[in-house]
Order: C-alpha cells, then sequence, then structure tokens
C-alpha cells in the first residue's frame, strides 16, 4: 500500500562518534539517518522500516574539509551544499565541488551529505563515479576502530556497500590533482530529480602536449560504475586531437556490458549517452590538463 507516512520508529540523537557507534551496535535494527533525502523517502514508501534511527547529522567535527598529505579530506557529514561551496575543495581537487554543484537542487545540496550518498550508493548518484575516477579512500568508523576503502572497493552494487552492519563513513579523501592534470565529469541529466541518467568522470594527465595518462569511469550504466579501461587506454599516448577523443569515446560499450535500463532509459540509449558524454568529458580534461 502506498502511504506517506512511515511507519513508527524510536529516535536517537547521540552528541559523539562513540555513541553513535555504541547506539549503532545496540539498538537492534538500527540505521544511521544523515541528509534523511534518500532514507526518509524509503521510509514513507515503506521501502524500509527500521525500528530506531540514529541522528549522525549534528554530531560536531565530522562535516570539516581539510587539506591532507596533498590531498583533500572531507568528513562525511559535509553537505553537498558545503563541498560545492569549497575554497579548500576547489583548490585541491575542482571537479568534486563542481559536482556537488550539479546534486539535485539547493533544498537537497542543502541537505544530502557526502557520507549519506555513497553509504545509499544508489546507481544514479553522482559522487561514486568521480571518486572512484579521483582514486579516493573511504574513511569507515565502526565498533573495532576505523578502516580505509578505496573507493574501487566500496562500490559493491546497487545500493550495496562495502560498509559492515554499523559501520559509518566518517570521511572521504581524494588526491590534489596535480598540474598537468585535469578532471572533468559530466551527467544526463534526470529532468524531474536532476539524478545521472548517465554520469561520466574523465582525468586526463598531459605532458607535452600528448596524453600520458586517463582514467575514464562510467556511472548510472551499471552498477557500481565501472571505469572504461579501453577507452581510457586509446587516448593515452594520443594529442587528445577530435579524432583521438572519438576513437576513444568508441571503446567506451566495450566496458559496459550488462547495462541496465528502466522506464526512463534503455540499456542501449544509455550506452549511447555513455559514450557521447565521454567524449566531451574527456576533451574538457584534456583542455584543462593542458592549461594546468
Ligand atoms: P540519508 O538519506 O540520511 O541516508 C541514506 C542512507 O545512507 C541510509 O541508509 C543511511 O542509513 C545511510 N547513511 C547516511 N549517512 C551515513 C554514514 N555517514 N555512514 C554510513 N551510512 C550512512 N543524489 C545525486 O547524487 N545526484 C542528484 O542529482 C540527486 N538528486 C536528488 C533529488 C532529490 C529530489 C532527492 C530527494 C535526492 C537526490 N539525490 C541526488 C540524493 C541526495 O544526494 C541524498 O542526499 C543522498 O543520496 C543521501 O544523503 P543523505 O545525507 O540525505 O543520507
Amino acid at each position: 500500500m502506498y502511504t506517506m507516512h512511515p511507519a513508527e520508529f524510536a529516535y536517537h540523537r547521540p552528541t559523539s562518534l562513540d555513541e553513535a557507534i555504541s547506539l549503532l551496535g545496540e539498538v537492534e535494527d538500527s540505521r544511521p539517518l544523515a541528509g534523511g533525502h534518500s532514507l526518509l523517502p524509503l521510509m514513507k514508501l515503506r521501502v524500509v522500516t527500521p525500528a530506531a534511527l540514529v541522528d549522525i547529522a549534528r554530531i560536531p567535527g565530522l562535516e570539516e574539509i581539510s587539506a591532507s598529505n596533498g590531498g583533500l579530506t572531507i568528513g562525511a557529514f559535509a553537505t553537498h551544499a558545503a563541498v560545492a561551496g569549497s575554497k579548500v575543495a576547489i583548490g585541491i581537487a575542482p571537479v568534486l565541488p563542481e559536482t556537488a554543484a550539479m546534486i539535485g537542487d539547493v533544498q537537497v545540496r542543502n541537505r544530502g551529505t557526502l557520507g549519506g550518498s555513497i553509504a545509499h550508493a544508489d546507481p544514479a548518484a553522482d559522487y561514486p563515479t568521480v571518486l572512484k575516477a579521483l582514486g579516493a579512500t573511504i574513511t569507515a568508523t565502526g565498533k573495532n576502530g576505523r578502516r580505509e576503502i578505496a573507493a574501487d572497493d566500496f562500490f559493491v552494487g546497487i545500493f550495496e556497500t562495502a560498509l559492515e552492519p554499523g559501520e559509518l563513513v566518517t570521511s572521504v579523501t581524494v588526491p590534489a590533482t596535480p598540474a598537468g592534470t585535469g578532471a572533468a565529469y559530466l551527467k544526463h541529466r534526470h529532468p524531474a530529480s536532476s539524478y545521472a541518467v548517465v554520469g561520466v568522470a574523465a582525468v586526463v594527465s598531459v605532458e607535452d602536449g600528448t596524453c600520458t595518462a586517463a582514467r575514464l569511469t562510467v556511472g548510472g550504466v551499471t552498477s557500481p560504475p565501472v571505469h572504461a579501461t579501453a577507452a581510457a587506454e586509446a587516448l593515452t599516448g594520443s594529442s587528445g586531437s577530435p579524432d583521438a577523443i572519438a576513437a576513444a569515446a568508441a571503446r567506451v560499450p566495450q566496458s559496459l556490458a550488462g547495462a541496465t535500463g528502466d522506464v526512463y532509459a534503455s540499456g542501449e540509449y544509455r550506452t549511447h549517452l555513455a559514450q557521447v558524454l565521454a567524449a566531451r568529458a574527456l576533451a574538457k580534461a584534456f583542455e584543462r590538463a593542458a592549461g594546468h
């Protein structure tokens, strides 16, 4: 039955990370609540009916965005709006704030959090694709302490991550985008929600006009997002000319076996979009790398 009211649940508001982790371990059938922009709709539709919510969004200290060891570390509770407007993030890994600014609408960006987005692992979400392309590391904290998980290992499937029960995402670290490297993320937005029907992230390094390394990651077509390795390899060693970029993008479908479709877009259409967006993202990343 469709209903706009969630089933009854208990509500806990811990004031520290330790308290949150204890609650998640002790309270049966409990779930963390961050911005609530993915969890609450699911609860209202009764797709999920947790017995208790542990509201982690107000725990201080985990929303910070800072430079760290030549990279960028973002606390899990940083909202999309905070990431989008962070001067530190813009200076170190500008494609990340650009991506945050493309998420949803103002309300979604003001409430939704980086940790909530990646823990939810929606196949149409934007961050997973970009974090994989950038080679990010996710820090998870649970009753057994902290551990670091490479983005490549973190996203496992549709709404599925490598998090253990009771573990929280506490921060995400991305390497700085160095001189001579450019990154770009482009998506085909769903017209109603802005979610990525397809999203493509490109990271390109250029030396003396030649591409020395490239990474291309495609989200929204398969789950989790995949590296379009054949396309990236085809670009490497090239001058980034329109022909070279078109030839590289033509290889994108090789990495998209099992493309999924839904009422909005078939797998075939998504694969086509991925190829088009890949050409544009590679060209933009190349241009940025050359001018960096
Ligand atoms: P919540 O909804 O609170 O939680 C989501 C899930 O993650 C829950 O299972 C929760 O238990 C768990 N969780 C939350 N935080 C943590 C944590 N730190 N550690 C472990 N588990 C945690 N996303 C996009 O990427 N692109 C879009 O264009 C986009 N458009 C949107 C449009 C609309 C209208 C809406 C409602 C959402 C949209 N979203 C989009 C999703 C939005 O970004 C969500 O905010 C995000 O996916 C979830 O973050 P949250 O903080 O709201 O998490």
